[in-house]
């Protein structure tokens, strides 16, 4: 697995290595803030992960560090087959581990590498139309912390804005697409891009080729 302090194979696609350090960067921001409010999310709850992937909208750019890892360790193959399940889109995320029976507790088994919507799930800020801060919860976070108010206007001040954070990792690479898609059909545009720009990439080639360039709708350019 990917470790942090690595440098990230990113195959020549602009803004993979900023990606996967803002990832980095903004997770370690917001669990010092964390630690210091002691606001966590409920022990062993994977809850928000486990809706239809349809409720979980997310860019195919968000996805293709976890791609990259996937179709490196030599799981590209498998990864895909699953994701060609008929109604995968109706289907939780394939990579939730669920724990319990109803499905409520369970973990991410591709946590390092989740993208951006995902690390949001927990808490995010957003500003009002009064233009003051506040946090964006889900419903257990809400019920859990409804006597908190004071807390979680300080921490709101604290928490990076969504729009902020969206907006930074949408920024690092225009030429893929900004729409969002289910969870399960981004990851197979996303693990679909790669697959195909690994037959052309080679870090090793004194002056490699340029691949050419798929669109996540599937279509290609050969003049990029
Ligand atoms: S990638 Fe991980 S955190 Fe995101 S929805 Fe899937 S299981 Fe949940
Ligand atoms: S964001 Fe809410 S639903 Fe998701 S793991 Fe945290 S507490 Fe559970």
């Amino acid at each position: 697995m990917f470790e942090a302090t690595e440098k990230f194979p990113s195959l020549g696609i602009e803004g993979i290595q900023q990606l996967v350090d803002f990832y980095r960067q903004y997770d370690n921001e917001t669990n010092e803030i964390r630690k210091n409010r002691g606001f966590y999310c409920l022990p062993g709850c994977g809850a928000c992960c486990y809706v239809p992937s349809s409720k979980i909208e997310v860019s195919v750019f968000e996805l293709i560090p976890l791609s990259i890892q996937i179709a490196m360790n030599g799981k590209g193959d498998e990864t895909l087959q699953l994701l060609e399940t008929e109604n995968i889109e109706q289907q939780p995320c394939i990579f939730y581990k669920k724990n319990s029976e109803d499905g409520k507790q369970g973990f991410c088994s591709e946590y390092a590498l989740r993208p951006l919507i995902c690390r949001l799930f927990g808490g995010g800020a957003r500003v009002k139309k009064d233009a003051t801060r506040e946090m964006l919860l889900c419903k257990l976070l809400k019920e859990e912390h409804r006597l908190n108010q004071e807390m979680l206007d300080q921490i709101s001040q604290e928490f990076p804005l969504n729009s902020d954070t969206s907006s930074i990792v949408r920024n690092l690479n225009l030429t893929f697409d900004s729409n969002l898609y289910p969870i399960n059909i981004a990851m197979k545009k996303a693990l679909e891009y790669v697959m195909f720009r690994m037959q052309w990439y080679n870090p090793d080639a004194p002056e490699p080729d340029e691949p050419p360039v798929l669109t996540p709708e599937g279509g290609m350019d050969h003049a990029a």
